[in-house]
């Protein structure tokens, strides 16, 4: 499956299986993904490749800085992070996938990141 950035400098491709995509979708609390107004979805970093534009990507570090959140630094979408609580783990964007349609009846499940971040 492929996303990208908003201007498409930054591509990527995940590997995940659409059977149960949606199972771990998830919006966190902190105070950074709260300003984002995100969902994501969690993967491991072997399933994630950038296809082109890792010159055009920045990434932010807070707090503890743990966790790396990526963006393109042309028109500022947020991609994908190193996930704080996995390093094994990027979360990518949810609505930068391809044809992504979250299904209506789906809840998505909160994760406490404000009292972790
Ligand atoms: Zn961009």
């Amino acid at each position: 499956m492929k996303g990208s950035c908003h201007c498409g400098k930054v591509e990527f491709l995940i590997k995940v299986s659409e059977g149960d995509f949606f199972k771990d979708i998830y919006r966190c609390d902190c105070s950074l993904c709260i300003k984002k107004g995100i969902i994501m979805k969690p993967l491991p970093k072997e399933k994630f490749t950038l296809i082109q534009g890792g010159e055009f990507l920045n990434s932010y570090k807070w707090n503890k800085k743990i966790a790396e959140h990526f963006f393109c630094k042309i028109c500022g979408v947020y991609t994908h992070h190193q996930r704080r609580r996995d390093a094994t783990q990027y979360s990518v964007n949810l609505g930068c996938l391809e044809a992504i349609e979250i299904p209506e009846e789906k809840e998505i499940q909160w994760i406490d990141g404000s009292s972790h971040s």
